[in-house]
């Protein structure tokens, strides 16, 4: 169990989700990156790096 770092929201990370995958937290929306598992941490993922995985208008010229 972690909390979320903006909200502190608890989350519960499934067994799949290993150190670098992306979750998102259901209550404030943010992208959090499991950083490690036992003990379980996540951190906010920059939104710089959000914006440039999600956001590439070269790609669809
Ligand atoms: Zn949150």
């Amino acid at each position: 169990m972690v909390s979320c770092p903006v909200c502190q929201q608890k989350l519960k990370l499934s067994f799949l989700m290993l150190p670098g995958a992306l979750v998102v937290c259901p209550k404030c929306g943010t992208d959090l990156r499991v950083v490690s598992r036992d003990p379980d941490r996540v951190e906010a993922v920059p939104l710089e790096e959000t914006l440039n995985a999600n956001a590439k208008p070269e790609s669809y010229a």
